[in-house]
């Protein structure tokens, strides 16, 4: 045993010594492993995949809700995205996929939505390239965010600063870039507006 002791030692001490000095291939690994957010993929709901357009590298999350329609939680969220995403690419809008990257149903289920690496859409006067577009599906001038979907909206918007090195502090609403909407709606708006967004998401950042 203590043969062994003399052999594994210096093995372990090189091994801390290289982790210390790769910290950022360490943090990367990280990063894979602490999702706390599940995603379910296009196929779940019968998504097709986007057409090729501009690509990006999200420096910073912008939350929106879809307007119009209410989305009750009895209402089928996935064929919901289905038909934005038809709508979307066809004639009317002619975009390359569905506008935004990742959507949030009124269950707290978060569907993928267009590529996170590709520039997503906007009807407003705003460039959304460098933006990761986050939606709650449904109407949040009307629909109430609840405590469960806070909760998803804050462990998500944690999840995407790792992975892409955002600061909490880049995190926003349409309505901060545009001055032709009220989106995300007041039901959401009232937590970016009291800060409690961007502090939630770095607390849950410096336990993660
Ligand atoms: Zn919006």
């Amino acid at each position: 045993m203590q043969k062994l002791n003399y052999f594994f030692t210096p093995i372990i001490t090189l091994t801390c010594v290289i982790l210390f000095l790769c910290p950022k291939q360490t943090v990367a690994q990280l990063k894979q492993q602490r999702d706390t957010v599940k995603i379910l993929p296009k196929s779940e709901w019968k998504g097709v995949e986007g057409r090729p357009y501009k690509q990006h590298v999200p420096i910073k999350i912008t939350v929106h809700h879809e307007g119009g329609k209410l989305l009750t939680i009895n209402d089928d969220a996935r064929q919901r995205l289905k038909n934005i995403q038809s709508w979307g690419m066809g004639p009317e809008r002619k975009w390359a996929d569905v506008p935004y990257h990742l959507l949030i149903a009124p269950d707290g289920t978060v569907l993928e939505g267009r590529h996170p690496l590709t520039v997503g859409e906007t009807n407003t006067e705003y460039d959304p390239t460098g933006h990761l577009l986050i939606c709650f599906l449904g109407n949040y001038n009307q629909q109430k965010l609840d405590d469960k979907l806070l909760k998803v909206l804050t462990q998500l918007l944690a999840d995407q600063c790792l992975k892409y090195g955002i600061s909490p502090k880049e995190i926003s609403t349409h309505r901060d870039h545009s001055t032709q909407t009220t989106c995300p709606g007041e039901e959401i708006y009232a937590y970016f507006k009291n800060g409690y967004i961007v502090k939630e998401v770095e607390r849950l950042l410096k336990k993660k």
